[in-house]
């Protein structure tokens, strides 16, 4: 009997050894499907070959499986790996909403967060290639996929057991872009050079500086994954570009740290952290260094953005020569500080020097990656339940203290930029309401309709972080601070600067008014998923004339659509008198003659537009304006500012053509262009050099040269506009004979600092420049001009001002060292140039795509250029 009943048993076995003989044969190795090893030499993956091999993972594995989140800028699928034990991916759903049930903590009690916390599993995400020219991270993932859905060691299996691995590709369009610029230069003399265009189709590097506003489809699209989908505890966020000579930074993070998060959150950093650098000494891998450069204060990173939410945020910078291209190095190339390889604290096994090359960097994204989920699997339990204590802290902590909550006005100067503001808040995880009655508070009375973000949810910091003022700490308090033993900064002395942004308040910026509850609310609401502007339409009987207000940039989208028809559009010079109204100058007019009322009502109601039909059109002196051909140069030095440009002229439907090196210097620009805009750029002699002889392939050397520069003097001489934005107007006052300075030319550090602040400006409404803005606005200011008018001998080369910083309260949020250099100075000019124009606008009134707040002041200075 025994005998009998061991056969069947002894044959399954046999036959499951084979299938998993089997299963394991059927998982093609990485080089297999690309045809070379992940990491080799002078080899890179694209996307397109990364996930044509994910999919062939998910085709022989039930550990792994291929999900779209989206789409990218230029079209392409954003597709993701979830991996996990095959047990465990058979109950996603499950697991996803316990994450979000931990994640949200609301209502939650102590015992069934630790219930839950037993039951869940840790997702962590990780991702690679957010800045596309960092290589080995979106190359590594191929090799982690790899590792993982093959793995047999007890340590694996357990991560597998505890652990849901979300692995993202974050730039896929970037990782096309580089391994075809790289791979046709390998061999060649510009093997190691620069692509000449950004790697991003608007954002380039600035792709980790738009998490917390979400304007790009694929920042949308990793936020909705994040904060709508997998609540993960942990999000890995890779980079390359290790403080030299180390290898790998690693957290603990540098100073200044962003008080809007648990302190829960920076110990845990801190652990993993530390766990990251033991699996680095434990396998040899030599050069981790921690706690020098990467603070935590700017929240524009997706790493800063998850830390409000609870999420733990880990990065890392892995040591980066060029592309897969291999360097040797010696001590003698490093640092003098580093040439002693004195062991510290936090670089406690300093690298000594030898061949880097790809391979390398990919082993210690991999060690990385692997101590990461190890923790997660040893800790996840703890990892669960801190989730939850931190958002149950949170909602408590703002019970008891303000702010209570925020309160967004239905009425706003553009309530587009307000609704868009809410809805990427809504995105972001935030739990957005609306009154359902009128109410007052701190002595405000606010109308029913009026939104409330309440401080009484998990996510808190968040909307805390980006809507309050940002005060930055004056590092100068505690000069000691110590940062590292080799490379250790003394904040003493002349001001310092910040790493990124001092200050970036979004409602500032958005120009959206609202106000922190120091009191608690009592108002009953209903919860938003949707926050529309209110609805738009044509108010007045038909007759000769419609007025559109020129405050919103919505109602520029409705200029571009009725020009882009054929229809007329003026802006009335002064303000006048219609209906017994009084309309300000500024106002678009808008002919019926020439329009369709069906279409003026369609306007109304997509741009939620309010537009007011009048019988008779007024009398006012106009501007006519005109279609206008746009050009946008592009530099082959290339420049975050000029996507960020093209990025906003087409949200707002501008068409527009780009202008390279080549296309200034051949002249002629008027036969093709009426405006011409100069993006910000690094320094002004690039535009002109560009990139040297020899240093790229022949098409992408020297800039636009004094020739060229010769051709956009003569461009405006000849009736046409320039406008130049931020420091780039140095370029104009330095060669084209202007009548002003800039006054911050050339300012040492001991006089003037203010690296990224929101500061107050006053406008000029009646200047055709500011038409539509208020008299005082907020607007980011970073490496901008402040413009002095020079005594001119012909009042009609006299340039005009639009704008200038305020005489009072000039900061709004960041910091600013020496602002009386600036108060009162002018910061944009209007310059008349022969018979064209030249328009200065002194700080960076698109930057990043995110001051929604100024961009009218470019809007306004294109159509400005060509209205007659
Ligand atoms: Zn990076």
């Amino acid at each position: 009997m025994l005998r009998i009943a061991r056969q069947p048993l002894i044959f399954l076995f046999i036959l499951f050894t084979f299938c998993i003989f089997i299963l394991a044969q059927a998982v093609s190795k990485p080089e297999e499907i690309l045809g070379f090893r992940v990491g080799e030499d002078y080899h890179l993956a694209t996307y397109t070959q990364a996930i044509s091999y994910f999919k062939k993972l998910a085709e022989n594995s039930d550990r792994i499986k291929l999900f779209d989140m989206g789409k990218t800028s230029m079209g392409q699928t954003m597709t993701y790996a979830v991996i996990s034990s095959a047990g465990n991916m058979a109950q996603l759903d499950k697991f996803k909403a316990i994450a979000r049930r931990l994640s949200q903590a609301n209502g939650l009690s102590a015992e069934e967060a630790v219930k839950l916390s037993e039951e869940g599993k840790a997702v962590v995400y990780i991702d690679g290639g957010l800045h596309a020219s960092e290589c080995a991270p979106a190359q590594h993932n191929i090799q982690l996929a790899y590792d993982l859905v093959t793995a047999k060691d007890p340590i694996t299996l357990k991560v597998l057991e505890d652990v849901i691995l979300v692995l993202v590709f974050a730039n896929p369009d970037g990782m096309n872009l580089l391994a075809e610029w790289y791979h046709p230069n390998v061999g060649t003399p510009y093997e190691v050079s620069p692509m000449p265009w950004l790697y991003h189709k608007y954002a380039g590097h600035d792709n980790n500086r738009d998490s917390y506003i979400a304007n790009l489809i694929e920042t949308q699209n990793l936020t909705r994954l994040v904060h709508q989908e997998w609540y993960p505890v942990i999000l890995y966020n890779h980079h390359q570009t290790a403080p030299f000579p180390a290898r790998i930074w690693i957290p603990p993070n540098s100073e200044p740290t962003n008080p809007n998060v648990h302190p829960l959150l920076v110990r845990w950093q801190n652990l993993i952290g530390s766990a990251m650098g033991a699996a680095f000494d434990a396998e040899g891998k030599e050069g981790a260094i921690s706690r020098i450069i990467f603070d935590t204060w700017y929240p524009g990173y997706v790493t800063q953005v998850v830390d409000s939410h609870n999420i733990i945020s880990i990065m890392t910078e892995t040591a980066l020569y060029r592309y897969a291209t291999p360097h040797f190095y010696t001590v003698r190339d490093f640092p003098k500080e580093y040439q002693d390889l004195t062991m510290s604290a936090f670089y406690p096994s300093p690298w000594k020097g030898g061949w880097w090359r790809l391979q390398d960097a990919v082993d210690y994204c991999l060690t990385a990656s692997k101590a990461v989920l190890e923790v997660a699997s040893k800790y996840r339990q703890e990892l669960l339940y801190h989730k939850f204590k931190m958002g149950q802290d949170i909602i408590e902590r703002f019970k008891k203290e303000p702010p209570y909550a925020w309160i967004i006005p239905e009425k706003q100067a553009d309530p587009q930029a307000a609704s868009l503001l809410l809805n990427r808040m809504i995105l972001l995880g935030i739990d957005v309401y609306k009154s359902r009655q009128p109410f007052t508070c701190d002595g405000v009375s606010f109308p029913a309709g009026t939104y409330i973000i309440p401080m009484t949810q998990a996510n808190a910091l968040f909307i805390k972080n980006v809507f309050e003022e940002q005060h930055y700490p004056d590092m100068r308090k505690y000069p000691d601070l110590w940062q590292g033993l080799v490379e250790s900064q003394k904040f003493e002395g002349s001001p310092f600067e910040a790493y990124d942004m001092m200050g970036w308040t979004l409602p500032y910026q958005f120009g959206v008014k609202t106000y922190s509850a120091n009191t608690p609310l009592d108002v009953p609401m209903s919860p938003e998923q949707d926050v529309r502007p209110p609805k738009g339409g044509i108010s007045g009987e038909a007759g000769e004339a419609y007025f559109i207000e020129h405050e919103t940039n919505a109602g520029i989208t409705a200029v571009n659509r009725i020009l882009q028809k054929g229809g007329k559009v003026s802006w009335a010079k002064k303000s006048f008198l219609s209906g017994g109204q009084t309309y300000p100058e500024g106002t678009i007019i808008v002919p019926a003659s020439n329009v369709e009322r069906g279409f003026v009502q369609n306007l109304a109601k997509d741009l939620s537009l309010k537009i007011t039909a009048v019988r008779e059109a007024p009398k006012v002196e106009t501007y006519a304006l005109k279609k206008p051909r746009i050009g946008i140069y592009q530099s082959w030095i290339s420049s975050e500012d000029e996507g960020w440009t093209r990025f906003i002229l087409e949200q707002f439907e501008f068409p527009f053509s780009v202008l390279h090196d080549a296309d200034i210097r051949a002249g002629a620009l008027a036969d093709s262009y009426d405006v011409i805009i100069m993006p910000d750029q690094n320094s002004p002699e690039l535009v002109i050099d560009g990139h040297p002889k020899g240093t790229m392939p022949p098409a992408y050397v020297g800039g636009i040269t004094t020739n060229g520069l010769r051709n956009l003097k003569l461009f405006a001489e000849n009736g046409g506009c320039l406008i130049f934005i931020n420091s780039i107007c140095n370029l104009a006052l330095e060669t084209f004979g202007i009548p002003a300075r800039n006054i911050l030319k050339g300012v040492k550090r001991e006089e003037f600092v203010c690296t990224g602040s929101i500061l107050r400006m006053e406008f000029d409404p009646s200047h055709p420049l500011a038409y539509g803005m208020p008299k005082e606005a907020a607007a980011v200011f970073l490496e901008s001009c402040a413009f002095d008018i020079l005594p001119s001998f012909e009042a009609k080369k006299e340039p005009k001002s639009a704008a200038r910083y305020a005489a009072e309260n000039l900061l709004m949020s960041g910091w600013i060292y020496g602002e009386r250099l600036i108060q009162q100075k002018s910061s944009v000019l209007d310059v008349p140039y022969g018979s064209g124009k030249v328009i200065l606008l002194g700080f960076p009134v698109q930057f990043r795509g995110q001051p929604y707040g100024t961009f009218k002041l470019l809007f306004n200075a294109i159509y400005y250029a060509a209205a007659k």
